[in-house]
């Protein structure tokens, strides 16, 4: 299980995140939900390192992660993909596959091409293709794909629907949950697109300032439609 307990993050002197709890067990999907700003960008930085400065305890299977490098983390099983995607612009979809193995941990069993194309069919008839030359959404998929290389036990996924064309947003919503469940990854999706991410989780929490403002169920998030009212709308 991955469990924060407690977490404040600080840019400098300013708080970003302030007494942050939240806990995600293996194979669970988890959606962040919560407005620019909130803070939920701040929260995978705080998870994966190399960030902010945490306060509080960050635990992976009872393990506190706080003395691991960011490299240790990806290591332990958490992979993070950055709202900003960091696809290789001049490099293939095939090799930018190909030097998430190279990064992978000496002797683990990771994708190999072929795995990730299975994963993401759509992948398969883009091998060839420049990362310049990709939509957002299939720049994205390829962002997912690279991250789930190495297997990990965790995915963190920031926006991914940022910029992404609303057709494509319902395709990535079915292959990114399908290889999720298919490889037994734990999925956590920060969004602000509320579909998207219902689509790939079980349980949400809310966020606003740096705080959660709410946890639960989708079932309980739709029982209580004055959280989204107060704290998603624009
Ligand atoms: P967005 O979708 O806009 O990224 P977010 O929910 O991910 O929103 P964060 O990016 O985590 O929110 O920002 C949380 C708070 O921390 C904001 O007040 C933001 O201005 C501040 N912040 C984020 N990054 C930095 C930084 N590098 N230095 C200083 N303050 C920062």
């Amino acid at each position: 299980m991955l469990e924060l307990r407690n977490i404040s993050a600080f840019y400098g002197d300013s708080l970003a995140l302030n007494g942050i709890s939240l806990q995600v067990r293996p194979r669970q999907g988890v959606a962040i939900l919560g407005r620019n700003g909130a803070g939920k960008s701040t929260l995978f930085k705080s998870i994966v390192g190399g960030g902010p400065a945490v306060q509080g305890e960050i635990l992976l299977d009872g393990q506190p992660l706080a003395r691991r490098s960011t490299h240790e983390r990806i290591r332990a099983g958490i992979a993070f993909v950055p709202e900003d995607r960091r696809i290789f612009p001049h490099l293939t979809v095939e090799e930018n596959l190909e030097i998430a193995r190279h990064g992978a941990r000496p002797g683990h069993a990771c994708h190999e091409a072929q795995q990730s194309y299975q994963l993401f069919p759509l992948l398969a008839d883009l091998k060839e293709r420049m990362g310049t030359q990709l939509s957002g959404g299939q720049q994205q998929i390829l962002a997912v794909a690279r991250g789930m290389v190495a297997r990990p036990q965790y995915l963190l996924l920031d926006e991914p629907t940022e910029g992404v064309a609303p057709l494509i947003v319902q395709q990535m919503a079915e292959q990114i949950g399908h290889a999720c469940a298919q490889e037994g990854i734990a999925l956590v999706v920060a969004e602000q697109n509320v579909w998207f991410a219902r689509q790939c989780s079980e349980y949400v929490y809310v966020m606003d300032t740096g705080q959660v403002v709410f946890e639960g169920t989708w079932e309980d998030y739709d029982a209580n439609p004055q959280v989204a009212e107060k704290y998603l709308a624009i």
